[in-house]
């Protein structure tokens, strides 16, 4: 009898474990289910991309800084996280066509992208698309189904404290920071429509016209049949996702806001 009382505790701690780590996305309203806390994303974000810059040679002109600082807090100031310390850099390197954001408000873009924007509002697409996976805390989800199966939740919180590279390599994975890890994992199809649906309200409430985002995708189209981007290792381009960006645009019309 007394071997009965042990598998029922667990299955309690278990149950009270998946009734915190529900909580709804912004926007869509969909349930997620996220096993890594908070603030452990937020410290793994923090690690992550401290480690980043120290490798990265930051952007020196003055013009490019100014305008991600701008797009980006225009973006943060309609994210509804003044807890977040928000963050945005420049990363010097013209060959990596790439961007993220951290949960915590830690965002990068690399050069290299800044060919595929083209405008302010091309970067608030970009920028608006990245800050809504981590609004969302699509990297959380994907540690959790990951990461936490092969250490455990006290093994992910020793490794988060340890900084231990493990973690941080899961959190880069998780949001599709690769220079420096070399595979990248997409983002779940449904993943990649709730941040494009996300980001496109987002940076219509700051100002920024939501068409604009269906003119970076498509000419990051065009870009695939040539050597793909990093981005798009991430964030694949397909005709479907078009469409289906389009579809979103009068739900963010309605927040369209013009400064
Ligand atoms: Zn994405």
């Amino acid at each position: 009898m007394e071997g009965m009382k042990r598998p029922s505790l667990i299955l309690l701690v278990l149950a009270l474990i998946l009734l915190s780590a529900c909580q709804t996305a912004p926007v869509t309203g969909r349930s997620q289910l996220i096993l890594i806390p908070e603030s452990m994303e937020i410290e793994l974000g923090l690690t992550s991309y401290k480690e980043t810059l120290k490798k990265a040679k930051l952007s020196e002109d003055k013009e490019v800084i100014d305008m991600v600082n701008r797009v980006g807090e225009r973006i943060a100031a309609v994210a509804d996280r003044k807890d977040y310390k928000w963050e945005f850099n420049v990363i010097q390197d013209d060959k990596v066509v790439n961007a993220f954001a951290l949960p915590g408000g830690k965002v990068a873009v690399y050069t290299g992208i800044l060919k595929y924007t083209e405008n302010e509002a091309g970067l608030a697409a970009v920028m608006g698309h990245e800050v809504a996976h981590a609004l969302i805390r699509h990297g959380g989800e994907r540690i959790s189904a990951g990461i936490l199966a092969q250490l455990g939740m006290v093994g992910l919180s020793v490794a988060v404290k340890n900084k231990d590279p493990v973690a941080i390599s899961a959190i880069n994975q998780a949001y599709g920071i690769g220079v420096n890890v070399g595979v990248l994992l997409p983002f779940g199809r449904s993943q990649e429509l709730e941040a494009d649906r996300v980001g496109l309200v987002l940076m219509a409430r700051a100002g920024y016209d939501p068409n604009e985002a269906v003119a970076f995708w498509g000419r990051m189209m065009k870009a695939k049949d040539k050597a793909p981007p990093e981005f798009l290792s991430t964030h694949p381009a397909t005709d479907r996702r078009v469409k289906e960006l389009k579809q979103w645009i009068p739900e963010a019309m309605k927040y369209y806001n013009p400064k």
